[in-house]
C-alpha cells in the first residue's frame, strides 16, 4: 500500500473559507458495523434495515438490466415508477417526487420551503438526518420534546410554530421510539396548524404499522393540500442500498422540488428494483408479517427479562434504558450484536431474522 503523504494543503495554516455555522454540523453517524460474537457471530441491528436478501424477482430485474444502465444516465422523469406509484395510491404523477431515498426527499423539502432564518420543527428525538439537513440548508432546527412516552407531543408542537415555521416532520411511526400518533390527535393537530405550514408525515415505517388507531398519511394529504407525505423503499422493501424513496405532495410543492432535486440522484437500478417490487407485493408483505411477529417474540422476552420498552409499531425496538443504555449496548456487542445507542437515553434495537432474534434474546434474558 502506498503510504499516506500529507499533501500541502492538510497543514491547519491555510485559511479556509468554510461557510458559516458549517462547525455546527456533524456528519451522519451510520449504525455500527456489527462487531464478531465469541462464537464468530456478527448481527447487525443498527440501521433498521430489511435483513433479507433482495426477492428473486428484483435480483433477475436487476441482472437483466445491468448491462445497459450503468454507462448511461438514468430517466429523471422515471415515469414507470412514477405512473405505477400513482395508481397505487390513486394521485396524479404530478404529486410525486422521487430522491435518493427519502432522505434527499426531506432534503428537497428542506431547501425549496425555507430561506436562511426559517424554522424546520420536528420531534426530539426523532430521526437524526432532520438536524443536519435543515442546518445545512441555513434553517433553524426548532425541536420539541417528545412525551413522558416517548410519543410526539404534538399540542407542544402546535404551540410552538411561528410564523418563520415553514416546515413541520411527524416521524410517524417515530425513529428510534417507534411509537405512533393517533388519527384524532394529528386531526387536531392540522386544526391548530396554519396553512403556511407544510407538514410533512414521514412514513418510513408505516409498513410495519397495525395500530388501528393509526392515521393513513395519504388519506391526510387528500384532506390537507398542507400535507406532503414520505415513503422509502429502504426499510420495508429490503432497498436501502440503492438508494430510493419519494414524497407524495400537492402540485406546486412537488414542482418546486423538482427545482432543487439533485439531477440523475436516482439510479435506473434503483427505479427498477423499485418497480419490480411493487410488482411482488405479496411476497414482501409476507417478510414484513415475519418481522412483526418477531417484534412480538422481542416484545415478549423484553417483558419476561423486566427490561423496559416503548411500544413498537417499527422494525426496531426502543429500549428505554436511560443511564443504563451504554451499558446495555456494551453488553449486546459482547455478543456481536450492534445496536443503535443514544447515551442517557436509550438503545434501538431493530428486527432481525428469526436466527438474529434468537441471538438478541439470549442476550436480553443474560441482561434480565
Ligand atoms: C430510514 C429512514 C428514512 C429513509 O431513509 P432513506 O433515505 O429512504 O434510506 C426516512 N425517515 C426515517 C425516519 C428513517 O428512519
Amino acid at each position: 500500500m502506498t503510504p499516506h503523504t500529507q499533501h500541502a494543503t492538510d497543514a491547519p495554516r491555510v485559511a479556509r473559507a468554510f461557510r458559516p455555522g458549517l462547525e455546527q454540523i456533524a456528519a451522519y453517524r451510520a449504525g455500527k458495523p456489527a462487531p464478531v460474537g465469541p462464537d464468530g457471530r456478527s448481527v447487525k441491528l443498527s440501521s433498521n434495515e430489511n435483513p433479507y436478501p433482495p426477492l428473486p424477482a428484483v435480483e433477475r430485474r436487476l441482472a437483466e438490466i445491468l448491462p445497459t444502465s450503468i454507462a448511461r444516465y438514468p430517466s429523471i422523469a422515471a415515469a414507470e415508477v412514477t405512473g405505477a406509484l400513482a395508481d397505487r395510491f390513486g394521485v396524479s404523477p404530478d404529486n410525486l417526487v422521487l430522491g435518493a431515498g427519502s432522505v434527499e426527499v426531506a432534503a428537497q423539502l428542506i431547501h425549496a420551503l425555507t430561506a436562511p432564518g426559517d424554522e424546520v420543527m420536528y420531534a426530539w428525538r426523532s430521526f437524526e438526518a432532520y438536524p443536519i439537513l435543515t442546518r445545512v440548508a441555513g434553517a433553524v432546527p426548532v425541536e420539541v420534546p417528545l412525551d413522558p412516552t416517548a410519543r410526539h407531543d404534538l399540542p407542544a408542537m402546535a404551540a410552538a410554530i411561528t410564523d418563520r415555521t415553514r416546515l413541520v416532520f411527524v416521524c410517524n411511526p417515530n425513529n428510534p421510539t417507534g411509537t405512533v400518533v393517533g388519527e384524532a390527535e394529528l386531526e387536531a393537530f392540522m386544526a391548530a396548524v396554519p396553512e403556511h405550514v407544510l407538514v410533512v408525515i414521514d412514513e418510513a415505517y408505516v409498513h410495519f404499522d397495525r395500530d388501528p388507531g393509526s392515521p393513513s398519511g395519504i388519506d391526510f394529504f387528500r384532506r390537507y393540500p398542507n400535507v406532503a407525505v414520505l415513503h422509502t423503499f429502504s426499510k420495508a422493501y429490503g432497498l436501502a442500498g440503492l438508494r430510493i424513496g419519494y414524497a407524495i405532495a400537492s402540485r406546486d410543492v412537488a414542482e418546486a422540488l423538482r427545482k432543487v432535486a439533485i439531477p440523475f440522484a436516482v439510479s435506473r437500478l434503483a427505479q427498477e428494483a423499485a418497480l419490480a417490487s411493487l410488482e411482488a407485493e405479496a411476497e414482501l408483505e409476507a417478510r414484513i408479517e415475519e418481522m412483526i411477529r418477531e417484534r412480538a417474540r422481542l416484545v415478549e422476552g423484553l417483558s419476561a427479562a423486566g427490561i423496559d420498552f416503548a411500544p413498537s409499531q417499527a422494525n426496531f425496538v426502543w429500549l428505554t434504558a436511560g443511564a443504563k443504555s451504554e451499558e446495555i449496548a456494551e453488553a449486546f456487542e459482547a455478543r456481536g450484536i450492534s445496536v443503535r445507542c443514544f447515551a442517557g437515553e436509550g438503545v434501538r434495537v431493530s428486527i432481525g431474522t428469526p436466527e438474529e432474534n434468537d441471538a438478541v434474546l439470549a442476550a436480553i434474558s443474560d441482561l434480565g
